[in-house]
């Protein structure tokens, strides 16, 4: 699979196409607000390159995962949700709710969330 994806809509929003209101870049991962946010923090964190979703992950990626939740424990604490918690989801395929091939985390905050999630 080739980092770069033309038609993919968050390799679009990396490569600064489409615009989006960024929180946190650095050389691997770049986080942004959903457009649609479901809580009053929700951010998408993604691995600048274009990988599908967790499903595609292997053992190579550890270090790109590490990256990220790096940056995901450190936004939580930039936006100030980190204290009252936070949760963090990466939706896989049809049944998962997976509407863009592009792996991401939601970083959601601000409120309480239910469990199981619906
Ligand atoms: P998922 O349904 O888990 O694949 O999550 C995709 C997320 O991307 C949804 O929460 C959408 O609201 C969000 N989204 C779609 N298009 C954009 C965009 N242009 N900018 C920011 N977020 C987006």
């Amino acid at each position: 699979m080739p980092d770069d994806q033309p038609d993919c809509l968050f390799c679009r929003i990396v490569r600064g196409e489409i615009p989006a209101t960024r929180v946190y870049e650095d050389d691997a991962v770049l986080a942004f607000r959903d457009i649609a946010p479901r809580s009053p923090t929700h951010i998408l964190v993604v691995p600048k390159k274009h990988v599908g979703s967790v499903a595609d992950l292997t053992d190579a990626d550890g270090p790109l995962l590490g990256r990220l939740f790096g940056a995901i424990a450190r936004i939580a604490r930039d936006e100030g949700i980190a204290d009252a918690g936070y949760r963090v989801v990466s939706n896989v395929g049809r049944w998962g709710g997976q509407t863009v091939d592009h792996l991401h985390f939601h970083l959601m905050g601000g409120r309480a969330f239910a469990w199981p999630p619906g």
